[in-house]
């Protein structure tokens, strides 16, 4: 009977890492006809954002908005700092290291990427005693993923800073918090980041479309010294607009900017602080069910060190082609999406389908992960994966504060 019946009506549950559930509020505040874009309250009202960014990115510096996703904004922090035939030093745990100074290389921009694998963090001795060896500071940006949402490895950006100025090199650090923004722990000026990128479907909770680019004072200078910049990517009219036409170069992305504006009520209202411990509770949480279930089990959590796990996304190993089994058998049964290894594998081998993501980003509280985790719980035993048991009562152990694991 179980076998014929699916369970999969009623609301479905995206949990991947981006795009990120979306809250009703942003929706709703989403759901109205276009309004005027030359004056009146859209133009009000675009006017409290950048304040409310900075808060949630930690800075007192500048920040341009661009109608893009996360590869827009990577794109336009290199063409603010950057010129064909610089170089740039890319520490890299993850997909995401690659795919940035792919970008970078696109430009005419030389790189050298320190790959540190997919199961560790940057070992910043390296990085110290690479910069150190660039007595002529050619290398002009060190780019540092903060979370590699492929590995779910978070860097310790505040410890690259301490690395670039060991060494005493002039460089600017550019961070991607694309995954991590409104998640994990970031402070762009108490960490020292001169230039941040950020986007708005994971943390922000808002729909793909919209991207950010913060920078400080030291990177603006940067800008000025390159002979051209792309009129396009230009950070400049962005950041300090003398009328409201320039903070996108033409029309403004109205519906985003109302769900940005009802995503920063939310985050504010909770606080950032909270914000971040409510993820990484739930985090927790998530672990505390992965251990129990790789115990005498065949999943394993990508990352061994707890310490070194992003609060936004987790990764997993389950022997192939399992991995893309429970991820189809959750969706069309439960009406729960997982994510897959993006980057762990190539795809069309039969390693890709060894490796899953779990996305616990933004709008996600306890019943949810509780739900995620259940489902979890069902596929595994509906496919027969042999698992350790118990690993609900230890998520809601961790839930309960019973056991802070
Ligand atoms: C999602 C993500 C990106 C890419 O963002 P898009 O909006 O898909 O272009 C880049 N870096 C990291 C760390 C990400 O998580």
């Amino acid at each position: 009977m179980r076998d014929s019946v699916k369970l999969s009506s009623g609301r479905s549950y995206l949990a991947i890492p981006g795009p990120s559930v979306m809250p009703d509020q942003v929706l709703q505040a989403m759901h109205r006809a276009s309004p005027n874009i030359y004056a009146g309250e859209l133009v009000d009202m675009t006017n409290t954002l950048p304040g409310d960014l900075r808060r949630v990115a930690r800075t007192e510096h500048h920040v341009a908005i661009y109608i893009a996703n996360g590869h827009g904004a990577w794109e336009a922090a290199l063409s603010n700092t950057l010129q064909a035939g610089d170089k740039v030093l890319v520490p890299a745990s993850g997909r995401f290291a690659f795919g940035w100074s792919e970008m970078a290389e696109a430009l005419g921009i030389e790189i050298e990427v320190l790959d540190f694998g997919m199961q560790a963090p940057f070992d910043m001795d390296r990085v110290a005693e690479r910069l150190r060896a660039d007595t002529t500071h050619q290398i002009k940006a060190v780019l540092g993923v903060h979370v590699d949402t492929s590995t779910s490895i978070r860097n310790d950006i505040s410890a690259l800073r301490d690395a670039m100025d060991a060494a005493g090199h002039p460089a600017l650090l550019m961070a991607d918090c694309i995954a991590s923004l409104g998640c994990d722990r970031f402070e762009m000026d108490a960490w020292g980041v001169d230039v941040m990128v950020t986007g708005c479907q994971k943390g922000l909770m808002v729909p793909a479309g919209i991207s950010f680019v913060f920078f400080n004072d030291k990177a603006a200078e940067a800008r000025s010294g390159l002979a051209r910049v792309s009129r396009y990517w230009d950070w400049v009219p962005r950041a300090h607009p003398e009328w409201f036409y320039q903070f996108f170069g033409g029309t403004a992305p109205t519906h985003h900017l109302y769900g940005l504006r009802a995503a920063l009520d939310l985050i504010h209202a909770e606080g950032i602080e909270q914000v971040w411990a409510r993820h990484e509770i739930l985090a927790h949480a998530i672990w505390a069910a992965c251990d129990a279930w790789s115990e005498g089990g065949a999943l394993a959590m990508n990352v061994a060190d707890p310490g070194l796990r992003s609060h936004a996304v987790t990764a997993l190993r389950l022997p192939s082609p399992r991995a893309t089994d429970l991820r189809s058998w959750l969706e069309e049964n439960l009406g729960l999406t997982l994510g897959i290894g993006l980057g762990m594998a190539d795809p069309n081998t039969p390693e890709w389908h060894g490796f899953f993501r779990l996305g616990h980003m933004g709008h996600v509280n306890g019943h949810m992960i509780m739900g995620l985790l259940g489902g979890i719980d069902a596929g595994l035993k509906a496919l027969d994966l042999p698992h350790g048991r118990g690993a609900l009562d230890a998520a809601s152990n961790v839930l309960s504060g019973a056991h802070s694991d």
